[in-house]
């Protein structure tokens, strides 16, 4: 007999929390888990799955005019927001039961509430305002966004409210330029809505590659999103049902609805991790190690908790990695290199490895660029370009990194990853045969370097 309730208790039922709990419960381990508000956490709930069902539905715009240029007669087009909303409630329902039979399956024992840590080895419940004991527990309670404190700030929401809006706003005012923002500036923009991003710096998307980010918000601005820079929205102020936002350079915009993408926080206020001495970090992460344990030794974290690379399926392996290591018998250690990922603005950004920049830092380099309008939108009289690079480091040959724009880039760098992932080289990628008529195939036709 243990001399612990559980063998682990997971406490968060999101895509980190989730993955962990059932492989170690399959692993034979005594599992439970608590979450407070409803299983699959920010991705399924509130991120990444309704944003893309929002980022569909909001392509349809373009669809519809392109539709002509193919011969179709297309009525004038109406969206009706609450009908998007309502069938995106019922598919987050249906993922919502499979995360949750997914853990039955697996004989995770579920609890609905919320659990704080109450010791190294303890948890409290709640709900049950009873405290349970485990050998290990694994905190993966993510992050939320916030709106920072200024006057009028109580106007603004999140993306988090953007998901429950009883009304498409006619106007908007997006702050902040990573994905989040983004994001939501093309969905906002491609469902009709008048759209301004205001960023504090001088191009959206820091962090990502120069060429990239210019090439993404050039595109963006064509499709009618506004752009104010070097500012930041420093008052709002209510109007009858509209509001003033007031930009620190003294201009104002008439918007209806403000929505603030400037980060988010990590989940780990009043969680009782001073209980264990659980280190955290300046923005409150936990700080974990490669394991994701934690300076507590019966303690992990997983997932945007602990800040390291927040995007969901990083999250799951994070999670599979903690149930293999402590369950299963095989430490591993959670991959955080060459992490493909996507933002799915309109158009579309993939990416995998380094920046030019990065890799210039590193060692003599080759760059392969192309920028085209792809068939189906030359067609159909769109002006969108895509755009394709491909950073190769001069003496290995070896992808270091790739970047594409357009359509479906999102899924092409998914398939590139694999490559990158491998070790390809541009010779190997040189070697490979055109898929014929297709804008991928553009990624294996780059014959000249652009500079070296
Ligand atoms: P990001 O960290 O990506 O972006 C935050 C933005 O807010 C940056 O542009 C930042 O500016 C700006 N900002 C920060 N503080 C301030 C401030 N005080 N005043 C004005 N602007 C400010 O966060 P997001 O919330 O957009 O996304 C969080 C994470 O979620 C992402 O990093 C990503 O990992 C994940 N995510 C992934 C998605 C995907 O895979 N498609 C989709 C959505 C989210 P600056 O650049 O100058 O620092």
């Amino acid at each position: 007999m243990s001399e612990f309730d559980y063998d682990l208790f997971v406490i968060g039922g999101g895509s980190g929390g989730v993955r962990a709990a059932r492989i170690a419960a399959l692993y034979g381990a005594k599992v439970a888990i608590a979450e407070e508000y409803r299983y699959g956490g920010t991705c399924v709930i509130r991120g990444c799955v309704p944003k893309k069902l929002f980022v569909y539905a909001s392509a349809y715009s373009e669809h519809f005019r392109d539709a002509k240029g193919y011969g179709w007669t297309v009525p004038e087009p109406s969206f009706d927001w609450p009908a998007l909303i309502e069938h995106k409630d019922m598919e987050i329902a249906r993922l919502e039961g499979i995360y949750r039979r997914n853990l039955q399956n697996a004989g995770v024992e579920i609890h609905e509430t919320r659990a704080c840590v109450a010791g190294p080895h303890e948890i409290t419940l709640a709900s049950h305002g009873r405290t349970v004991s485990a050998k290990h527990i694994l905190v993966a309670v993510g992050g939320r966004p916030f709106v920072p404190d200024f006057p009028g700030s109580e106007h603004a929401i999140t993306s988090n409210e953007m998901f429950h809006l009883p009304r498409l706003p006619k106007r908007i005012l997006i702050a902040g330029g990573g994905y989040i923002a983004c994001e939501f500036a093309s969905i906002m923009n491609g469902m009709g809505v008048d759209t301004t991003l205001i960023y504090r710096g001088d191009q959206i998307l820091r962090g990502f590659d120069d060429d990239v980010r210019a090439h993404v918000q050039a595109e963006m601005a064509k499709k009618g999103v506004k752009f104010i820079f070097n500012q930041v929205l420093d008052k709002l102020e209510k109007v009858e049902d509209a509001l003033v936002a007031h930009v620190t350079n003294g201009e104002t915009v008439a918007i209806d609805q403000a929505m603030f993408a400037t980060g988010r926080k990590p989940n780990t206020d009043g969680l009782g991790l001073e209980t264990a001495d659980v280190a955290l970090g300046r923005g409150g992460e936990i700080v974990v190690d490669a394991y994701s344990q934690t300076n507590c030794p019966s303690i992990f974290a997983v997932g945007d908790v602990t800040d390291r690379v927040n995007l969901t399926p990083v999250a799951i392996r994070e999670g599979h990695a903690f149930a293999d290591t402590v369950f299963g018998g095989k430490p591993t250690k959670a991959d955080h290199e060459l992490i493909p990922t996507a933002v799915f603005t309109q158009p579309e950004m993939g990416t995998v490895g380094m920046t030019e920049a990065q890799a210039r830092e590193r060692g003599r380099v080759e760059i392969y660029k192309t920028d085209f309008n792809q068939m189906k939108h030359a067609f159909a009289g769109r002006a969108e370009r895509d755009f394709m690079k491909l950073i190769i480091d001069k003496e290995s040959r070896k992808v270091l990194g790739a970047h594409i724009i357009g359509a479906n880039a999102g899924e092409m760098i998914q398939m590139l990853g694999i490559a990158v992932k491998m070790g390809a080289t541009k010779d190997d990628i040189d070697r490979t045969v055109a898929v014929h008529p297709t804008a991928a195939e553009e990624l294996v036709t780059m014959r000249e370097p652009v500079s070296d």
